[in-house]
């Protein structure tokens, strides 16, 4: 990134002499590296954005689009416990009337009544359930989605963003047709993003939803984020060949931190904990004198009450809602996250002192 960030090296990728071909060449090898570290069929596939929110939004709003456009009767539902920037795009999307004379909006639809169009219904469903829940951890899985949910010819669109460089991902394996994460999650930039357009449904057509330069097929315009996007490349590269070791460095850690927090706490409540879940994740809710001691002992020590996003907008967790756990449960509930950096005697510690 620092390289591809000197003046002498900076150049447009879209321009046509020699620094601007070596620039374009740059970004090509990132888009061949995120397109492996994802298995997705082409680089062809990978649009660069800045950001999951970006992605997801132009790819939700980019189908709806093309799909009012060319008429086609359909329904598309999400779940509960969607990032807002899934969730809140259906919100938004269900409030643009326009939209409303041939599709139809489900933000909320609830996992105990699971929606799945009859075979003779005319109508395309498409489905957005993210691979992995960015609070809790849980792995949902898609493959039984699809078998349960989806027809032959029914969309899953998937934010991959907790799933990506954390857990293997195959786009093609779990037949995914459009999906989206950020490059900060697994080591890369802040500010870089994917859209993942499964070509073999898309061909790349979608309605763009904003308008300018012929970047990125039109679809997402403006002058790519050179530095930004080599670094994500990197990342992917990184991720992929050390994914097995990182998983392995983080659940050993995880699994000391939650040993030894079930034996100084033992109300403590770990969410989704005989579930399948991503390794670095481990969401609890205390009682809340342990919380506040926690509070007092260690006001240094960085974990969330919910997502950053939800902790940005001062809104309490709408996904341990949708778990139905009490509002004093929520606000009782700290979710802990792994890193490669952290050690096993840096948790223990901390937990010492937090609750010793
Ligand atoms: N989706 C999930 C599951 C996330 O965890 C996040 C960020 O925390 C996002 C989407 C949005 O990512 P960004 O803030 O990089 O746009």
């Amino acid at each position: 990134m620092l390289e591809w960030s000197k003046p002498e090296r900076w150049a447009n990728p879209s321009a046509k002499h020699h620094s601007g071909k070596l620039a374009a060449k740059a970004i090509e090898q990132a888009r061949i590296d995120v397109a492996q570290l994802i298995d997705a069929s082409s680089e062809e596939e990978i649009v660069f954005c800045s950001g999951a929110t970006e992605a997801l939004n132009l790819g939700l709003q980019g189908l709806v689009r093309l799909l009012h456009a060319s008429e086609t009767s359909t329904l598309v539902a999400g779940f509960p416990d969607e990032h807002p920037a899934v969730g809140q795009c259906l919100v938004a999307l269900k409030k643009q009337a326009y939209l409303q004379t041939n599709i139809e909006i489900q933000p909320q639809i609830s996992d105990s009544n699971p929606i799945k169009l009859p075979e003779n219904d005319p109508r395309l469903l498409v489905l957005c359930r993210m691979y992995a829940q960015n609070e809790t951890g849980k792995i949902y899985d898609l493959l039984e989605v699809r078998r349960k949910n989806l027809r032959n010819g029914d969309w899953l669109f998937s934010d991959l963003s907790q799933a990506v460089g954390k857990i293997p991902v195959s786009v093609q394996q779990l037949d995914i047709q459009m999906g989206g994460f950020s490059g900060h999650k697994f080591g890369g930039p802040a500010g870089t993003g994917v859209l993942y357009l499964s070509r073999k449904k898309t061909r790349l057509n979608l309605q763009p939803i904003t308008f300018g330069g012929g970047q990125e097929h039109e679809f997402r315009p403006g002058s790519l984020n050179l530095p930004g996007i080599v670094g994500l490349g990197v990342a992917a590269k990184i991720a992929k060949r050390e994914l097995n070791i990182w998983q392995s460095t983080v659940l050993k850690i995880r699994e000391t931190f939650e040993t030894r927090i079930h034996e100084l706490v033992p109300e403590v409540k770990i969410i989704s904990e005989n579930e399948q879940r991503l390794p670095n994740t481990s969401m609890i809710i205390l009682p809340p004198e342990a919380a506040d001691k926690m509070k007092q002992k260690l006001p240094g020590l960085c974990v969330t009450q919910g997502s950053a996003c939800a902790s940005a907008s001062g809104k309490s967790s709408h996904v341990l809602a949708a778990l139905g756990i009490t509002k004093q449960g929520i606000s009782n509930a700290y979710r802990f996250s792994f890193g490669r950096t952290n050690t096993q005697s840096e948790v223990l510690e901390c937990l010492n002192m937090a609750f010793g």
